[in-house]
């Protein structure tokens, strides 16, 4: 006995009517997508408030397909499935109890079967589907017990057009899918945590985008390429990403010439807000996200994020600001993203970052700083938007 189908269990359940709808859809989108490399006829089929993956060809891989699965937000549960013909109920009886034979070797269980006759027309209620079934299985398996509070095994019969068996329920992401709640601008760095960020803030159900700057020739190709796939890394869970890559060299240089040396991170990240606003708005994104946590470095203090949130008009979400560094690793290790962030490649800010940042900018002074760039930056930011490369990821 083999499954051949999978029911997806989705939480939420505070949507509804015109929500719910569109949850459900995002939904169906997001496991297609995330099935269609997998191999076999897999289909995607949404039926009375219940979504279920089927498989139309011969053979198709199982494990991929559950790993797909489980990359799916929106999941909270995935159960492998056993589709029967509808043959009369002594038919489904053997059929009941070669599923126990093949999926519980180990007869010492307790259970309990769980019928739903979604087809109304079935001869047998619900209630004699159970009774009827659990006495089949005591008989043929002695040594297995009822318990209706506290069953090991809760064998789910469902009747619909065909028989739908399963009882075991693996764990999905949660969440909700990408898409149903907006978009956003993810700042991507080489780094541990805006990965991290932006697979936590999509598992929300907000699909992104990503821009990241880099420093040529301070930084490599192989700086980028590491980006790249980091974004590739966080695609397979939130969908499509467009990378804008800009070439921040110019802008970082002349900052460098002009302004104090202890103000440089602030004044950078300044400016890939402001450059990240203006690909957000192109996109229609609805705000900014990065990887920052409080008190991390010197530019993630209070003061110097405020100095950042100061320039910005979109609102700025940090999804790991109140994280330990060890709960981002292990976010980033779970979703497969650390291996690629721990290699050593340069990252264009800490080219040119000081030996004593300022931690408790204030405002006032970063702002007086900022006027001694009044000649050139707009020019070179201008620059840095038009010649920004475009890589679409995951399409
Ligand atoms: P990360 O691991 O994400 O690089 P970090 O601890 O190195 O974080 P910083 O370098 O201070 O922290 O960066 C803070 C945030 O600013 C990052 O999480 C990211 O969102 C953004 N950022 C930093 N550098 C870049 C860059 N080169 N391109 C795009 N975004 C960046
Ligand atoms: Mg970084």
């Amino acid at each position: 006995m083999e499954y051949r189908a999978f029911l997806i269990k989705y939480a939420e359940i505070a949507l509804k009517g015109k929500n719910r709808y569109l949850f459900e859809n995002a939904l169906v989108d997001q496991i297609r997508r995330a099935i269609r490399d997998v191999e076999g006829d897999l289909r995607v089929r949404k039926e009375q408030g219940r979504i279920y993956v089927e498989c139309h060809s011969d053979a198709y891989d199982y494990e991929e397909c559950l790993q797909a699965l489980q990359r799916v937000f929106g999941i909270v549960g995935i159960c492998p499935v056993v589709i029967l013909e509808d043959q009369g109920f002594d038919q489904l009886t053997q059929d009941v109890l070669r599923y126990m034979e093949s999926f519980y070797p180990d007869e010492s269980l307790t259970f309990k079967v769980n019928a739903r006759r979604a087809r109304k027309a079935y001869p047998l209620q619900s209630m004699e589907i159970n009774a009827r079934l659990g006495e089949a299985i005591l008989d043929a398996f002695p040594k297995t017990k009822v318990d209706v509070h506290h069953p090991k095994l809760l064998l789910n019969v469902e009747v619909r057009e065909k028989i739908y068996v399963y009882s075991q329920e693996i764990p999905g992401l949660g969440g909700m899918p990408a898409g149903c709640n907006g978009k956003a601008m993810l700042l991507l760095s080489g780094g541990i945590d805006s990965p991290v960020a932006g697979y936590m803030i999509s598992r929300r159900g907000v699909s992104i985008e990503a821009v990241y700057f880099h420093a040529p020739p301070y930084t490599s190709e192989r700086a980028k390429q590491k980006v790249v796939d980091l974004a590739e890394q966080v695609s397979m869970y939130c969908g499509p990403v467009r990378l804008y890559v800009v070439n921040f060299t110019d802008i970082q240089l002349y900052i460098y010439d002009q302004c104090p040396h202890d103000e440089l991170t602030i004044h950078m990240r300044r400016y890939m807000m402001r450059i990240a606003e203006h690909f957000a708005g192109e996109d229609h994104c609805q705000g900014l996200v990065t990887g920052e946590s409080i008190g991390q470095v010197a530019s993630q203090t209070m003061q110097s994020l405020a100095a950042t949130d100061q320039v910005c008009t979109l609102p700025v979400y940090r999804p790991l600001i109140a994280f330990d560094k060890q709960d981002i690793i292990e976010v980033a290790q779970k979703i497969g993203t650390y291996e690629t962030s721990i290699l050593p490649f340069e990252d264009c800010c800490t080219i040119f970052v000081a030996k004593h940042p300022v931690t408790k900018p204030s405002l006032k002074s970063i702002g007086k700083s900022e006027q001694k760039l009044k000649e050139r930056i707009q020019e070179l930011v201008d620059q840095a938007i038009e010649t920004a490369e475009t890589i679409e990821i995951g399409m």
